[in-house]
C-alpha cells in the first residue's frame, strides 16, 4: 500500500528558492578576489543562479553536463553552483592545489564542458584548456574592468555574461536522483576517483548537517566556511546555510590568521569550519596580537585529527565550543561529529577533552561499523580497532566510471580506508588510515595517536609517524618532527615526554628531525612521500 503524501522531489534548487523566499535579505558577504568586501543576499544569489541556468541552457549545455569550478569560496561561486544544478548540470569542483597535470587528468576523466574560474587561476586555466578537449567555454568570475588579456577562445567575464540574461527561467525538471555535483578524491594512493552527488543526497546531507547534535546551526547564525568549496563541498555548508537562512561569510582566497580574524570580528561570525592547520594559524595570530573572539560560539574542526591543544585553547582561552568532525569526499562529506550526549553532562577539563579527541557519533543518515579483515563486525568497546565501514543516503554507492569497486561490498557498506574503534556510547575514534597503520609483531600501532601525543611537546610544531621495516617486529614506528622556530628539542627529550603516556611497545624507535613535512593538496600529511623520503633509513642498532 502506498502512502498518500505528495511527491516533492528533494532537488537542490528548492533550497535556494526557499532561501530567497524565507530569508531574501539575509546576506552572503564575500572577500572578493578583486579585493574589497562585497555583499549580496539569498534573493540576489537565486536571481543570478537563474540567469546562469538560463544562459547555460540557451548555449546548448545539457542536463548531466559536468561544469567545472576552479574558485575560492565567494558568493559568485555559490551562484555558479546553484545555476549549474538548476540547469540540470553537475558542478564539478576542482582543487587548485593539485598539479596542473592532475587537474587536467581529472577534467578529462569527467569530460568537463565548461569552467567557471576565479581571476587568480587564469594562468592555470590557460595551461589546462589546450589539454581538455571537451571544454567549450570559460567564464571568468569578474567584471569587464578586471578581465585579463587572454588568447583563449570562448572566454567571457561573468558579470557581462549575466547581463545577457533576464533570469526568466524555470528550473530544469530533474528527478531527485539526478547527479548535481562532483568532486574527485585527492588520490594520495593511485589515481583520483570521482564522487558523483545527487540532488537527493545533497538535500538530505544539508538537513543532517544542520541538526542540533550535528553542526546545530540556524537562521540566527553567521557562518564562515573557511573549508573550501573545492574540498568536499565546504562540508555541505553551501547547501546547509541557504536551507536554514544563516548569513554566509565567504573568505575568498585569504585564509591566513589575520584575514580570517578580520572577518570573524567585523561580520560577527558565530560559527565556522576548517581543517586544523587553519586554526593553528588563527590561534597564533590571536595570541601574538592579544585578540579575543567575542562573537564566535562554535568551530567545527575536521579533515584531519584535531590536536588536543587546539581544542583546549579554543574552549579555555576563547570560550568557543569545538566540534571535532570526521568525514570524506565520498560521504558528502559528514560522517561523524563530536557533540556531547546527556550522559556527559557536567564533564569538564581533561575528562571532556578526552571525549573531544574522538571523531564523534554518526548523525541519523550515517550507519557505521568496524570490522576485522574478514569482514566480521567488531565490538563497540572503545578499544578494538578495525576497518571503518559506512552506509547511508549521502554515501557514494560507487565511483564515477566504476573505479575502486573493491571498496564497496554487496551489503552496501563502503570501506572508508580508515581504521577506528567505537565506544559503547557510539563515539568513533580514528586510529589510522589502513595503509598507514603500523604492524609491529602482528599487533597494530596507531600512527595518529603517536602524532597527537608528540605535538603536545612544547618545542614541536608538527609530527608524523610512519612504519618502517624491522627485522624482528616486521615494522616499527619512526617519529618525524618539525621543531618550533627557535627551539631545538633533543630525541631523548621528546621520547621522555611520550614515556608513560602510551604502551611501552608503542614507543617510536627513533626520532628524525626535518625542516618540513610533506602535505597533500587538502592539507593532510603525505605519508607515501614521507615513506619514500625515509626508504633508506635504518633504525639505530
Ligand atoms: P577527504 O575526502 O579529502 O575529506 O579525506 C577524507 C579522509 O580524511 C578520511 O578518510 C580520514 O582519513 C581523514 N579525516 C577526515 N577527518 C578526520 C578527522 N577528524 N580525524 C582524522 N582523520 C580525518
Amino acid at each position: 500500500m502506498h502512502g498518500l503524501m505528495q511527491e516533492w522531489p528533494l532537488v537542490c534548487h528548492k533550497i535556494i528558492d526557499h532561501a530567497a523566499r524565507q530569508h531574501p535579505n539575509r546576506e552572503v558577504v564575500s572577500r572578493s578576489v578583486e579585493g574589497p568586501i562585497v555583499r549580496t543576499t539569498y534573493a540576489g544569489v537565486r536571481d543570478n543562479a537563474r540567469k546562469i541556468a538560463q544562459l547555460l541552457a540557451r548555449e546548448g549545455f545539457q542536463p548531466g553536463d559536468r561544469i567545472a569550478t576552479l574558485a575560492w569560496n565567494t558568493g559568485r561561486h555559490l551562484e555558479a553552483w546553484f545555476g549549474i544544478m538548476g540547469m540540470g548540470g553537475v558542478y564539478h569542483t576542482l582543487n587548485p592545489r593539485l598539479f596542473p597535470e592532475q587537474i587536467a587528468w581529472i577534467m578529462n576523466h569527467a569530460s568537463d564542458r565548461a569552467i567557471f574560474t576565479d581571476l587568480t587561476f587564469m594562468p592555470l586555466v590557460e595551461k589546462l584548456v589546450p589539454s581538455v578537449e571537451s571544454l567549450r567555454k570559460v567564464i571568468v568570475m569578474t567584471d569587464a574592468a578586471h578581465m585579463p588579456e587572454t588568447a583563449l577562445p570562448n572566454v567571457v567575464s561573468y558579470e557581462e555574461w549575466l547581463d545577457e540574461a533576464d533570469g526568466d527561467f524555470e528550473w530544469a525538471d530533474v528527478g531527485e536522483d539526478a547527479a548535481c555535483g562532483m568532486c574527485y578524491t585527492s588520490g594520495t594512493t593511485g589515481d583520483p576517483k570521482g564522487v558523483l552527488y545527487s540532488h537527493r543526497s545533497n538535500v538530505l546531507h544539508a538537513m543532517m548537517a544542520a541538526m542540533p547534535d550535528a553542526m546545530g546551526v540556524g537562521s540566527k547564525d553567521v557562518i564562515l566556511p573557511v573549508v573550501p568549496m573545492f574540498h568536499a563541498n565546504a562540508w555541505g555548508l553551501g547547501q546547509t546555510c541557504p536551507m536554514i537562512g544563516a548569513k554566509m561569510v565567504m573568505p575568498g582566497g585569504k585564509m591566513d590568521g589575520e584575514s580570517i580574524y578580520e572577518l570573524l570580528d567585523t561580520e560577527k561570525v558565530t560559527f565556522t569550519a576548517a581543517v586544523p592547520t587553519v586554526w593553528l594559524m588563527l590561534l597564533q595570530y590571536l595570541e601574538q596580537n592579544d585578540k579575543k573572539l567575542p562573537y564566535l560560539k562554535k568551530v567545527v574542526i575536521g579533515g584531519a585529527a584535531c590536536p588536543r591543544a587546539i581544542t583546549e585553547k579554543f574552549e579555555k582561552n576563547y570560550g568557543v565550543e569545538v566540534i571535532h568532525a570526521w568525514g570524506m569526499t565520498e560521504m558528502s562529506p559528514l560522517g561523524s561529529l563530536c557533540t556531547m550526549k546527556p550522559q556527559h553532562a557536567g564533564k569538564t577539563g581533561d575528562a571532556l577533552l578526552d571525549i573531544k579527541q574522538k571523531q564523534g557519533t554518526a548523525p541519523f543518515g550515517v550507519e557505521m561499523i568496524v570490522t576485522d579483515d574478514d569482514g566480521k563486525e567488531l565490538p563497540w568497546d572503545g578499544k578494538t580497532f578495525g576497518r571503518l565501514k559506512v552506509r547511508g543516503p549521502a554515501v557514494a554507492s560507487s565511483y564515477y566510471g566504476g573505479d575502486g569497486a573493491e571498496q564497496f561490498d554487496e551489503d552496501g557498506w563502503f570501506d572508508t580506508g580508515d581504521v577506528a574503534h567505537i565506544d559503547p556510547d557510539g563515539y568513533m575514534q580514528i586510529t589510522d588510515r589502513s595503509k598507514d597503520v603500523i604492524k609491529s609483531g602482528g599487533e597494530w600501532i596507531s600512527s595518529i595517536e603517536l602524532e597527537n601525543l608528540a605535538v603536545g611537546h612544547r618545542d614541536l610544531a608538527e609530527a608524523a609517524v610512519i612504519g618502517l621495516p624491522h627485522e624482528k617486529w616486521g615494522e616499527r614506528p619512526l617519529l618525524v618532527v618539525v621543531a618550533r622556530e627557535g627551539c631545538a628539542p633533543s630525541r631523548d627529550d621528546i621520547l621522555a615526554f611520550m614515556d608513560g603516556k602510551i604502551a611501552k611497545w608503542w614507543m617510536p624507535d627513533d626520532v628524525a628531525f626535518v625542516d618540513e613535512i610533506p602535505h597533500t593538496a587538502t592539507g593532510k600529511i603525505k605519508k607515501t612521500a614521507l615513506r619514500e623520503q625515509f626508504a633508506h633509513y635504518r633504525f639505530p642498532g
